[in-house]
């Protein structure tokens, strides 16, 4: 950790979507809810919260909102799923950690919607736990 003054970066697989950002993070979680497991694909997502000021993105992307609020950014070429966006919290945007060139980088800090974690989801002991996801950034619940 300590290592925010430094930029994130990451791409899709097939690497027509490139991204940086200067940070600070905002955020890292680990989202269990049914929306993210689709969205991804997986059992469970890890996002890294950035602030939408500063994200530099190359190459071509497509948002799909697939619900009123929501909508996440994908590669068209090779179909990586690279972000999530909701319009509760406006000035984040939320990438998803796989994307990351470095993603041993990334410690998140905080499991959320943990009612709809599917029960093989690992947890290490000492995580964060909440049920919902409106936390603010830096708050606590
Ligand atoms: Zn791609
Ligand atoms: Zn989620």
């Amino acid at each position: 950790m300590g290592s925010d003054e430094t930029e994130w970066s990451g791409g899709c697989a097939c690497g027509t979507v490139r991204w940086t950002h200067p940070g600070p993070k905002t955020r890292n979680l680990l989202c269990h809810c049914d929306e993210c497991r689709r969205g991804v694909a997986a059992g469970y997502t890890a996002v890294l919260g950035l602030p939408v000021k500063g994200l530099v993105l190359k190459g071509t992307w497509q948002d799909y909102r697939y619900t009123p609020e929501s909508s996440r950014g994908f590669c068209p070429a090779c179909g990586t799923r690279l972000w999530f966006r909701s319009d509760l919290w406006p000035d984040e945007v939320f990438m998803n950690i796989g994307t990351l060139d470095d993603p041993a980088r990334y410690v998140p800090d905080r499991h959320v919607v943990t009612g709809e974690r599917v029960c093989w989801a690992p947890v290490p002991a000492g995580s964060e736990m909440h049920e919902g996801f409106s936390v603010a950034p830096g708050e606590t619940p």
